[in-house]
């Protein structure tokens, strides 16, 4: 029976990749703080732990694992990323336990390990126009990510490339743009816009109004998680070791993202743009490379994804009431 470590296995994307691999018989210990909120793990061991502390990460890395998944990370939207606030907790913290885990991983001979990057990581300069961003995934120097969380994640990938250049470790990253769905969080902060849009819809009356940060013009794509995991998943056993993009590249305003849940909601609603933290003008998710790489690229639909979380989400916001 193979085994796998899912680090960050109690948030949305760890959370999610437990089920998969156990699906496909795994034996699975994950780690994180906490527990997933939504629903029971499905890991062989969890542990409980903070993976800043190489002695507890020695503890759990404390055997040969075939595949290791580094998502544990500080992170959160918009209101938690570009406020500027968290910003020393996210660059200490999720470096820290990027340096532990893989260090640990090395001393412990395993070789295949990923890593998830961001679309933070692209230079503002690229972003500016919302119909034409630029994210190929070589235009990511002369580096100038727009946040903290994007310089963090781009010191990390330098330091897992660094493991596979000197140490032969089997490194591979991906750069998520946007991944969205059933079991993401999506209140308290540090939720995405797709979850806050589908929940701010799911409390709105009909005819009622929602606010939205900016003009919502800015441009984004958004990837539902089940093509996160299946990409996530054939980078890892493919050779090759990115970076590379995991995203949709269905481009839309947010403005569109709160009509099409509006209609999928069954809901007229009014946008009131308020300031707020917006990051990037446009973003879109380059998918020519992953293509080339791997003879695959997400394919799902936009509305699709949004059909499954709306529901959910409504289902929560119903069960707060
Ligand atoms: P998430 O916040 O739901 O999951 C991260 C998990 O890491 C959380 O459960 C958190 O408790 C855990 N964690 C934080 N600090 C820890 C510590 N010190 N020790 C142990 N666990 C700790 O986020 P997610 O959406 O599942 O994202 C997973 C990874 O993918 C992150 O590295 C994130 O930066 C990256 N990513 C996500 C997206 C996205 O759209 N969701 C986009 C780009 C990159």
């Amino acid at each position: 029976m193979k085994n796998a470590l899912v680090c960050g296995a109690g948030g949305f994307i760890g959370s999610h990749m437990v089920k998969r691999l156990k699906k496909e018989g795994f034996w699975v210990r994950g780690v994180d703080l906490k527990f997933s909120e939504f629903s029971e793990t499905e890991a062989d061991d969890f542990v409980i732990g903070d993976l800043r502390d190489q002695f507890f990460s020695r503890q759990i890395i404390d055997r040969k694992f075939d595949e290791v998944y580094q998502f544990a990370a500080d992170m959160g939207g918009a209101g938690f990323v570009f406020t500027g606030e968290n910003d020393a907790d996210i660059m200490h913290n999720s470096a820290m336990i990027n340096m532990n885990v893989l260090d640990i991983c090395h001393k412990r001979n395993i070789k295949k390990i990923f890593y998830s990057s961001s679309a933070c990581i692209y230079p503002e300069y690229n972003q500016l126009d919302p119909d034409n961003p630029n994210c190929k995934e070589d235009s990511a120097y002369p580096a100038n990510p727009d946040s903290e969380y994007g310089w963090e994640k781009l010191f990390s990938e330098h330091l897992f490339l660094s493991y596979l250049r000197n140490h032969g470790m089997e490194v591979r990253i991906a750069r998520y743009h946007n991944i969205f769905g059933v079991e993401g969080t999506w209140d308290g902060g540090r939720e995405k816009a797709p979850a806050a849009v589908c929940r701010k819809v799911a409390m709105a009356e009909d005819g009622g109004e929602i606010e939205i940060w900016g003009d919502g013009i800015q441009t984004r794509s958004f990837l539902y998680i089940d093509e996160c995991i299946e990409g996530t998943l054939r980078l890892t056993r493919s050779n090759f070791p990115g970076p590379v993009n995991i995203g949709s590249d269905e481009m839309v305003s947010i403005n569109t993202l709160v009509d099409m849940v509006a209609k999928i909601a069954g809901k007229k609603i009014r946008k009131k743009h308020i300031p707020g933290p917006l990051g990037v003008r446009g973003r879109n998710s380059d998918n020519d490379l992953i293509r080339e790489q791997l003879g695959w690229a997400p394919s799902c639909s936009l509305r699709d994804g949004l059909e499954k979380t709306y529901a959910w989400i409504k289902d929560q916001v119903e069960k707060m009431e």
